[in-house]
């Protein structure tokens, strides 16, 4: 019997190995059977290549539990090995400066474990003790018996194993006892090893009988060793490729459609991806990509991996070439990463551009489920942006969609304004902004449907990609201001109609909470409503924003701040001006005129003044001037509220109220009121 130590460096590693990866302990199964994975193929290469002569026998991978024994073992057909490769694969953990290297990475013990293939020695993460016993294919090969208890020492003396291949015996360590249960154990192996490429067997099939679920003599193969992605894309057919989307993820809807990506250079990458239906609430369901490394499970935490927007994506990517156990930092900073990540990003997009031009009216049927996808990979992903501008659609409020170019060509002659800028009108809820809608198709003008959660976003990327573009929501003025193709019209207003209409229309807004209003008046020609309630474009931006950025608060606190547009050019409004040039005019009047000439007094007395300094006796004088300006001012506004709040003015505040209802800003006792002076009023 041979004794020893395993090398050196071993005597650090074990207790990194043992505390350290405490987290992952269940990877140590992934590794012994991934081993046992490797050993069956070499065995079967060898044989190929005329190097083995032998029976190759069944190549498959058991994995057996004893629940008395208190062992796991893990049993492969493989090539085995003899005690000069037990020697040299085990006992001498070849590295060198591994002793500054542990010191390095002692707190990230799983880098180790990936650099430097000590994933045999995961093996004591969950057992006291492992035995290896192995016969070598190797002609007249002795076998040999290794056993460690996980002190550097071990011992190993002549096996007894008569069949080619490796029994790998873990007695499992009391607190790792869960790893002695069979559930748990072929959950880990459906997990890890579901797409080996050599049948891994775990106890027996189950069947249901007599209220019982009992062992049948069929083995239970936990795995399909030729997945769907090894496959040529040419050998697999539509339906394959749902039904392996449904292996995948049982009982979800079936893909949109799907990505097989295939690359031996300068990287090797296989893989499928699939654009599930994604429901509109923004079900970010992470982690849906898992990622393989030559068929083993690594993980289905794929960020750094593939671009973030590509996480609502599922399926499956396969490379050796992805650096495995290691740290996300590391992974991210990876450049075969990179270069990988680059190219699904780039293959996503060829491959939306190859379905946009091969089926159009298909594409255009799947677009508002896989929009969001699209505007996310936009909004983050600068190349994936410029080459979703090709396939990129624009959906109207019809229900048509344009590529960008063609929306381009449909509104440009119609929508571009006097400064040459082409509007794209944009309303962001089909129902509650009917009325702008109307109003802008009544006008022969196109508007665009933005109503996805991250629009607000998206609109501003637009702005910045489509050139001399500029994007307005329908309802964030009046249409013809929307796009201002001439020059304003006078609105036929004095200065005495304008203070008075200014503040009866804005006295009937004071009672809407939260939101501030100004009073603007346009002439926009009889057959345009006679007012209209806008919201500004910026302030409402801004708002939006801010609530997604803590950053923004300020903006968030400020009230929403709407335009009453009063169209001066209406029939309705004519009248309210008529009425009011009658009660108020002759009382209004003279008041504007003794405001406008002490102001004029005042302000003479000020330029006279040598140097601006004006003597004592003259600022009592304009302090006279002004208390007279005071006075006329206050006994102009209660004219014009005392007429406000007069019957005669029922129309202004009819209309107010009738732009606050259109907006669903009408509410309670505004409401009641309201709907009673209309009763009243339709009773007159
Ligand atoms: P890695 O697999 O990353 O090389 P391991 O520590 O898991 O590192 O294994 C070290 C070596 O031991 C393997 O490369 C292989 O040569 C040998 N080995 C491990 N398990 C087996 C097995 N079941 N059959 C044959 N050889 C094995």
């Amino acid at each position: 019997m041979q004794k020893g130590t395993i090398g050196v460096t071993t005597e650090n590693i074990f207790p990194v190995i043992k505390k350290f990866l405490y987290s992952d302990h269940e990877i140590f199964l992934r590794e012994l059977v991934s081993n046992a994975v490797d050993a069956s193929q070499k065995i079967r290469t060898l044989a190929n290549f005329g190097d083995f002569k032998g029976e190759l026998g069944t190549l498959d991978v058991r994995v057996t539990i004893d629940k008395e024994a208190g062992t796991l073992t893990v049993s492969d057909h493989g090539i085995g090995m003899d005690a000069e490769d037990v020697d040299k694969y085990i006992n001498q953990i070849a590295f060198s400066g591994a002793e500054d290297f542990l010191n390095k990475y002692k707190d990230n013990a799983a880098n180790i474990i990936g650099h430097f293939g000590l994933g045999f020695y995961s093996a004591f993460m969950v057992a006291e003790k492992v035995v290896i016993n192995s016969l070598s294919y190797k002609e007249g090969a002795k076998p040999v018996r290794w056993s460690c208890d996980g002190s550097p020492e071990y011992s190993m003396e002549e096996g007894d194993r008569t069949e080619r291949g490796t029994d790998i015996i873990l007695y499992i360590d009391k607190d790792s006892a869960e790893f002695l249960d069979q559930q748990r154990v072929d959950l880990l192996l459906r997990k890890y090893c579901r797409f080996l490429p050599v049948p891994v067997i775990s106890g027996k099939e189950r069947e249901w009988k007599d209220g019982n679920w009992v062992d049948t003599d069929r083995d239970l193969v936990v795995n399909a060793t030729e997945p769907q992605w090894m496959k040529k894309p040419s050998e697999l057919t539509d339906d394959d490729y749902r039904r392996f989307y449904q292996e995948l993820y049982p009982g979800e809807e079936d893909p949109l459609f799907w990505i097989h990506l295939n690359v031996d250079y300068p990287f090797t990458l296989t893989g499928i991806l699939y654009f599930p239906k994604i429901k509109n609430n923004f079900d970010i369901n992470r982690n849906r990509i898992q990622l393989y490394c030559n068929q083993v499970y690594v993980t289905d935490s794929v960020e750094g991996v593939v671009p973030e927007f590509m996480q609502l994506m599922q399926g499956v990517i396969d490379s050796p070439d992805i650096p495995l156990n290691v740290s996300r930092s590391y992974l991210q900073a990876d450049t075969a990463v990179k270069k990988i990540s680059g190219y699904i990003t780039k293959k996503v997009a060829s491959r939306l551009d190859e379905l946009f031009r091969a089926d159009r009216k298909e594409f255009e049927k799947k677009w508002d489920d896989i929009r969001i996808f699209i505007v996310y990979g936009m909004l983050t992903d600068e190349k994936f942006c410029d080459a979703a501008l090709k396939f990129l659609l624009l959906r109207d409020t019809e229900g048509q969609y344009f590529t960008t170019e063609e929306y381009k060509t449909l509104v440009e002659a119609s929508q571009t304004d006097k400064e040459g800028k082409i509007v794209y009108l944009y309303a962001t809820d089909a129902q509650a902004q009917y009325n702008y809608i109307k109003a802008a198709n009544d006008k022969g003008y196109n508007v665009l449907l933005l109503d996805g959660q991250l629009d607000n976003h998206f609109v501003g990327l637009l702005e910045q990609k489509l050139k001399d573009t500029r994007l307005v929501r329908v309802d964030s003025d009046v249409i013809d201001n929307l796009i201002r193709r001439d020059d304003r019209r006078n609105t036929g207003l004095s200065a005495v109609q304008t203070a008075i209409l200014s503040q009866l229309f804005s006295a009937d807004t004071a009672k809407v909470d939260k939101a501030s209003f100004t009073v603007q008046f346009e002439a926009l020609g009889a057959n345009a409503q006679p007012i209209t309630l806008t919201q500004n474009e910026y302030m409402r931006r801004m708002k939006e924003m801010a609530a997604l950025q803590p950053s923004m608060n300020f903006y968030g606190e400020l009230p929403d701040s709407y335009s009453l547009v009063v169209n001066t050019e209406h029939p309705l409004v004519k009248d309210i001006v008529a009425k009011a040039d009658t009660a108020l005019l002759s009382s209004v009047e003279p008041l504007l005129q003794t405001i406008d000439s002490r102001n004029a007094d005042a302000e003479a007395i000020r330029k006279a003044a040598p140097e601006g300094k004006t003597s004592a006796e003259e600022d009592a004088r304009i302090a006279d001037l002004e208390k007279e300006v005071a006075a006329a001012r206050t006994e102009m506004a209660d004219a014009i509220s005392k007429y406000g709040k007069s019957e005669g003015a029922d129309d202004v505040r009819q209309l107010v109220d009738l732009a606050l209802l259109g907006n669903g800003l009408l509410k309670g006792q505004n409401l009641a009121d309201f709907i009673s002076r209309t009763v009243a009023m339709m009773q007159k």
